[in-house]
């Protein structure tokens, strides 16, 4: 099973990231979660994406493309994979396309969580006393949200030509959205 899992910062990628991706066993593989380990490691990597994260700004293309490239590389990914906030620019997809190709399998899902705006802002916000992440304060989380609506919805209508795009209710219960997403995923064939 090869899936992205895409939507606006707050929209739950992670927290379902995680259980979708161990229901197909896959690994679950977050951009957000390697750039903040290597911040908090310091790396060179972790030094020049943390520039970009703090102010809600996507880490260029090229950085990201090639951390993406060297993660699914590895053995474990090779059955497939499930990325959580990658591709995320229309560059990202073609690469992308390219690492998977380069596999013989293809895309089998892009699944986009939707989520009330407002609703998000205030996740966020929670999120921001229960987590300390850095980029969690009320003007970045705007400006997130700024660089997900020009950079990142465009990927739908992307997506939703080919055929794979799977748009679903990110509001409620989180083991309500699970449901939704095993109940959508669970029919779709798998390459
Ligand atoms: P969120 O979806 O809440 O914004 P993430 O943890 O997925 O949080 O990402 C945090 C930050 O990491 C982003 O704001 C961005 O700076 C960087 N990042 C993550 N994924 C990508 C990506 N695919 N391309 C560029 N930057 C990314």
């Amino acid at each position: 099973m090869r899936l992205i899992l895409m939507g606006p910062p707050g929209a739950g990628k992670g927290t379902q990231a995680r259980v979708v991706a161990e229901h197909f066993g896959v690994p679950a593989i977050s951009t957000g979660d390697i750039f903040r380990a290597n911040v908090s490691q310091g790396t060179a990597l972790g030094v020049e994406a943390k520039r970009y994260m703090d102010a809600g700004e996507y880490v260029p293309d090229d950085v990201t493309n090639r951390m993406v490239r060297d993660r699914i590389d590895e053995p474990d990914a090779a059955p497939g994979f499930l990325l959580d906030g990658y591709p995320r620019t229309l560059d990202q997809v073609e690469e992308l396309d390219g690492m998977i190709a380069h596999t013989g399998h293809s895309l089998d899902a892009a699944v986009v969580l939707t989520v009330d705006p407002e609703e998000l802002v205030q996740r966020l916000l929670q999120r921001a006393q229960t987590d300390g992440r850095t980029d969690d304060t009320e003007d970045v989380i705007r400006r997130r949200q700024e660089v997900y609506a020009e950079q990142t919805e465009p990927l739908i209508g992307v997506y939703r030509e080919r055929g794979i795009l799977v748009e679903l209710d990110g509001m409620g219960e989180v083991s309500a959205v699970t449901q939704r997403i095993f109940d959508a995923l669970d029919v779709i064939p798998q390459s």
